[in-house]
């Protein structure tokens, strides 16, 4: 499998002031481009992985018939390349509100502003690196929770729906140590609920 990284649908400018340009390409081409690299290499020294989807890889991450070394990196470079994906995704501009992830929002945490009023909780309490991450589990209910460093929901059998990024390259240019500007301002971009 060749892995690509997705195509932006927005110029590096297009999510000021909420967050800056600079921060958006440098994320973009060199971290996100980074885990996809090496997730590449990785991937490449097994045959038995080369047809697999980096999504069915991370899936079955803890089966895989590979060294735990590998193992570990793979969550790490994988994780890194999927979770971005997610994340970018979510930052569209072009994206609309999405009312059946409302509607379960609304089901599951009472309210919109509920929701998100814990998300931040979660997001501004979150020590060192990683994610906060709004998944669906396999019965259908969502749930929010942390994942620290490149950890994938895939991995524990969810299905990502929105991911924020709390690692400080994603807002320590503009933010600095103020995390809970960068949420605040990650918010402002969210158009799907
Ligand atoms: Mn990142």
């Amino acid at each position: 499998m060749k892995f690509t990284l997705p195509k932006l649908n927005f110029t590096f400018d297009a999510l000021e002031p909420n967050i800056d340009a600079q921060t958006v390409e440098t994320h973009y081409t060199k971290h996100h481009q980074g885990y996809m690299d090496n997730f590449q290499i990785l991937v490449d020294k097994y045959p038995e992985l080369k047809n697999l989807t980096a999504e069915k890889i991370l899936t079955d991450l803890e089966k895989l018939n590979i060294n735990n070394i590998d193992r570990t990196k793979l969550k790490n470079m994988g994780g890194g390349y999927l979770n971005h994906n997610i994340y970018w995704s979510n930052l569209n501009p072009n994206n609309t509100k999405d009312k059946n992830l409302i509607k379960k929002i609304n089901r599951d945490f009472g309210s919109i502003k509920k929701f998100k009023e814990q998300f931040t909780q979660l997001a501004t309490t979150l020590f060192g690196s990683g994610w906060v991450w709004l998944v669906e589990k396999s019965d259908g209910k969502l749930d929010i929770y942390q994942l620290p460093n490149q950890d994938s929901p895939l991995t524990l059998g969810h299905k990502p729906i929105l991911a924020l990024d709390v690692w400080e390259h994603a807002y320590y240019l503009k933010y600095k140590n103020k995390r809970i500007d960068y949420i605040n301002a990650w918010w402002n971009l969210i158009k799907l609920i």
